[in-house]
């Protein structure tokens, strides 16, 4: 079985030498275990932050040893009550073929009532995050119009269209291409779109809100945060579920130079982590799930194939090689 081991810390853009596939020995579920074979593994922005030392939410990634991650796959041995062979389980075993692990954490899946990979995205914690922190976090009302950057990525293509179909008064989205910014629009509904990459994000979105943004979910910081922050209504608020734009950086970010915006608008900036609204999981799921079963919410996935490419997949995503959820099929 190969798994991929951290050997050093990257410095900036992780380079290939930080990482290696190495080859492992399957072991044998102890009492209690079980042995999954993986079929699909998640890759996800918030593992460039285990790969470095600073002290976060999650451990960091342990040099020389196996890294983790989201995965999906199939029970082929089992030692616990309530888990049987050919079983598909849920699990933190990723970036990697086989995984023994305590049954305690895995979370049986059915894999006849949505494909397998979309425990991983749309039904999963990505399609979780996109849910709480709309509704949650930025308290989100019917009425309201919403800016979302990363919208063609897992959380942001999700947050526009559960925006859509709740009732917002226009939903506005930025992405890094001409092709994702049509596939917001012509496909996802949303009622305008920019590709950041095409000039400035503050004139780009002032020109599609005219009228403001009562919520702005932030997936990237930087130009945007300071740009949402300019366009913020009354009341308004900014969920800050991630930056991606500044994950590589060696040196910090400087901030939003327009805070003083807040006291006008009376603006609420708060950050949250999906982690802490696992409590919504069924309410998401009886929600969300039947969209995603009619087609009312769509979505994509970018696949890669092979746990060869784990790697490049991972990086793949920094660079915004994916539409929708990235996905490593084994
Ligand atoms: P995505 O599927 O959105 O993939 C990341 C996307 O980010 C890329 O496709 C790329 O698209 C975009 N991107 C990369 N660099 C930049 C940049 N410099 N400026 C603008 N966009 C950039 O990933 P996820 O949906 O999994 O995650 C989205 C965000 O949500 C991330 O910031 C992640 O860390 C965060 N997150 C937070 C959670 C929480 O609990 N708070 C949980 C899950 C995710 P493009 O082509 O448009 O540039």
């Amino acid at each position: 079985s190969r798994e991929w081991h951290l050997l050093s810390r990257p410095v900036g853009w992780p380079k290939s030498e930080d990482f290696a596939l190495v080859e492992a020995e399957i072991r044998q579920p102890a009492a209690g275990e079980v042995l999954v074979r993986n079929k699909f593994l998640s890759v996800d922005p918030y593992m460039r932050g285990r790969m470095s030392a600073a002290k976060s939410y999650v451990a960091p990634f342990e040099l020389g040893k196996a890294m983790q991650g989201g995965a999906v796959g199939e029970v082929v041995a089992s030692a616990a009550d309530g888990i049987a062979v050919g079983d598909h389980v849920l699990h933190f075993g990723g970036w990697r073929e086989y995984a023994t692990f305590d049954a305690k954490q895995a979370v049986k899946v059915d894999p006849d009532a949505a494909p397998l990979s979309t425990y991983l995205g749309v039904l999963g914690m990505t399609g979780l995050t996109a849910y709480a922190g709309l509704l949650r976090t930025a308290s989100f009302k019917e009425g309201d119009s919403v800016f979302v950057s990363g919208a063609a990525g897992a959380v942001g293509s999700q947050v526009g269209q559960i925006a859509k179909l709740k009732g917002a008064s226009r939903v506005i989205g930025s992405a890094g291409s001409d092709d994702k910014v049509k596939l917001l629009v012509e496909e996802y509904g949303f009622d305008a779109a920019f590709n950041y990459k095409n000039g400035s994000v503050a004139e780009q979105l002032r020109e599609a809100a005219p009228d403001g943004v009562d919520v702005y979910f932030d997936n990237v910081g930087g130009d945007h945060l300071e740009a949402a922050i300019g366009q913020l209504n009354r009341d308004g608020r900014i969920a800050v579920c991630g930056m991606i734009s500044v994950y590589n950086n060696t040196e910090p970010a400087p901030g939003p130079k327009n805070l003083a915006r807040l006291i006008q608008t009376r603006g609420r900036i708060q950050g949250f982590l999906v982690g802490d609204h696992y409590d919504l999981q069924s309410q998401f799921v009886q929600e969300v799930g039947p969209w995603v079963a009619s087609g009312a919410l769509k979505y994509r996935e970018t696949v890669v194939e092979g746990i060869e490419n784990n790697l490049e997949a991972f990086l793949g995503v920094l660079r915004g090689d994916n539409t929708g959820k990235m996905i490593v099929k084994l």
